[in-house]
């Protein structure tokens, strides 16, 4: 698509993106993908997979390689981290979405996950963009948090030009002049985005916000939006997370989450998968 184009497009169709096992982003159903920050060992995923399991969620996120933004934070498990996502996910018969920090990641990355993330940092990596783009897998795009939506559209047709069509967006909030929040969730954009560009979006309400008590109303806004799923951090006890503490949201509130969600879906003739 030429530039000019980008968001001008009148009512562009969103093109939904299989991920495996039957789970669609982009369709009716809203997409649920969670999970914690950074894996950190074996009995937190399992915790956090016997409650998905529960509520039905399919979809598991988790970091194994960490962009922090200090060399000397919690920087992941990275390939245990991978092969412990991938070992517990299977066991649940679950799908697994985690980030690839650069390109000479993409292929380990590639091995063990279902959807490969790429970072709000990375957005405009361009050789990381191209290495995803040569993959038969989906990507989950996150927007740069200084990137404008046009910027964030571009860099999926960096993705797209290389023949990876399978492109999922995802608001994680943006950088404002307001800091009572770590983001600033940008529910135009999604809007937006639905509007114009034919990938399907979700929305990332924690990292938006960076206030597990303003996960869920954030999650709420999003799906308001038009997002067609969230990626939300949870942990089985947020006090003890090697990441991303505040705002993970307690494992057991997912069942809060989840009903937040259906509601919202239902209101809008959805449903969440
Ligand atoms: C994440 O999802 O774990 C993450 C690091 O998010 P972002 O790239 O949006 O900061
Ligand atoms: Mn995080």
């Amino acid at each position: 698509m030429a530039t000019d184009e980008l968001l001008l497009a009148p009512t562009t169709q969103t093109q939904p993106v299989a991920l495996g096992k039957g789970v669609v982003v982009g369709g009716d159903a809203v997409v649920l993908m969670v999970g914690p920050c950074a894996v950190e060992s074996e009995a937190q995923l399992r915790a956090i997979a016997e409650a998905m399991v529960a509520h039905g969620l399919r979809v598991m996120r988790g970091g194994a390689f960490k962009p922090r933004t200090s060399p000397y934070s919690f920087q992941g498990l990275g390939v245990e981290g991978l092969k412990l996502l991938r070992r517990v996910a299977d066991e649940y018969g679950l799908l697994v979405v985690t980030e690839a920090l650069g390109v000479e990641h993409v292929p380990l990355v590639a091995e063990y996950a279902d959807v490969i993330q790429i970072g709000s940092r990375n957005m405009q990596h361009f050789p990381l963009l191209w290495a995803v783009g040569e993959l038969d897998k989906p990507v989950l795009l996150k927007r740069g948090f200084m990137a404008t939506v046009k910027e964030w559209l571009l860099a999926a047709e960096h993705i797209r030009s290389r023949g990876n069509e399978r492109i999922i967006l995802c608001e994680r909030g943006i950088r404002t002049f307001e800091t009572a929040t770590r983001n600033t969730l940008d529910t135009n954009a999604i809007a937006l985005v639905k509007a114009t560009a034919p990938f399907p979006v979700i929305g990332d309400p924690s990292h938006a916000t960076g206030r597990a008590d303003l996960v869920i109303p954030a999650a709420r806004a999003a799906l308001a939006a038009g997002a067609d799923g969230l990626l939300v951090e949870v942990h089985p006890d947020p006090t003890q997370a090697l990441s991303d503490g505040e705002q993970a949201l307690p494992l057991a509130q997912l069942a809060q989450l989840v009903a937040a969600a259906q509601r919202i879906a239902a209101a809008l003739g959805r449903t969440v998968a």
